[in-house]
């Protein structure tokens, strides 16, 4: 029997964007993965200085931007366990969980290239079956050195196809507090949501 395909898609969500649900819905056919598990980390060790939304609101966002595919999940495993929140502690845990399936980290180009600047790289190497890759502009990947500071990463990584997306979460939280456009770069439940509770607004503060 072939082992079932897991993805781990971690993130801040601030809010999930287009960006997102590309990358994760082309995971699902270009990787065969059986479901894909939305990690929505609390306190991001990566982001200390930048001010994130309260859970509760991320959650929202990311439960209505995923409701049309039966295979997302939303996983509580960081928002259960306190902080700080290291991938390489939810891998393990996931794979304590069930041995059996094959897990597939999912990220974009610019979370590759800072990859050996997380903690224990090379054990989240060892945890994951594949790392599922979407390029992002500007994410100056470079697979040699990558390889040089952690060997064997080559043969873990898999390009996710799809053209590069210039949207970013950050971006988003710009635009709407600029009074920009920004309907577009997001699943259509969650711009209402942003619309209608005034999320990035700095003037409804
Ligand atoms: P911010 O702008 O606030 O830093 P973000 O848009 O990078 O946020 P995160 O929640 O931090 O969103 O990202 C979660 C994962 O999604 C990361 O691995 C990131 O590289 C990836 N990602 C986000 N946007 C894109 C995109 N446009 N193309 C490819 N990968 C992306």
């Amino acid at each position: 029997m072939t082992p079932s395909m897991t993805g781990i898609f971690g993130g801040t969500f601030d809010p999930p964007h287009l960006g997102h649900l590309i990358l994760a819905s082309e995971s699902l056919w270009q990787l065969g993965l059986d479901r894909l598990l939305w990690v929505l980390t609390p306190d991001p060790p990566h982001k200390p200085s930048q001010p994130i939304t309260p859970l509760a609101l991320r959650l929202e966002m990311l439960r209505l931007a995923l409701s049309d595919e039966p295979r997302f999940e939303i996983c509580d495993i960081e928002i259960d366990r306190p902080g700080p929140h290291y991938t390489v502690d939810t891998l393990r845990q996931l794979r304590a969980a069930d041995p059996s399936r094959e897990l597939v980290y999912l990220m974009g180009g610019d979370s590759l290239r800072d990859l050996p600047n997380w903690r224990e790289p090379a054990e989240i190497l060892r945890l994951c079956h594949k790392l599922g890759v979407m390029r992002r502009p500007y994410d100056e990947v470079d697979l040699d050195a990558l390889e040089r500071v952690l060997p064997g990463i080559r043969e873990k990584v898999r390009m996710v196809e799809v053209p590069l997306l210039q949207v970013s979460s950050s971006q988003v939280r710009q635009r709407v507090a600029a009074g920009q456009s920004f309907r577009y770069y997001l699943h259509p439940k969650v711009y209402d949501y942003i619309v209608q509770s005034g999320l990035y607004r700095p003037d409804l503060d």
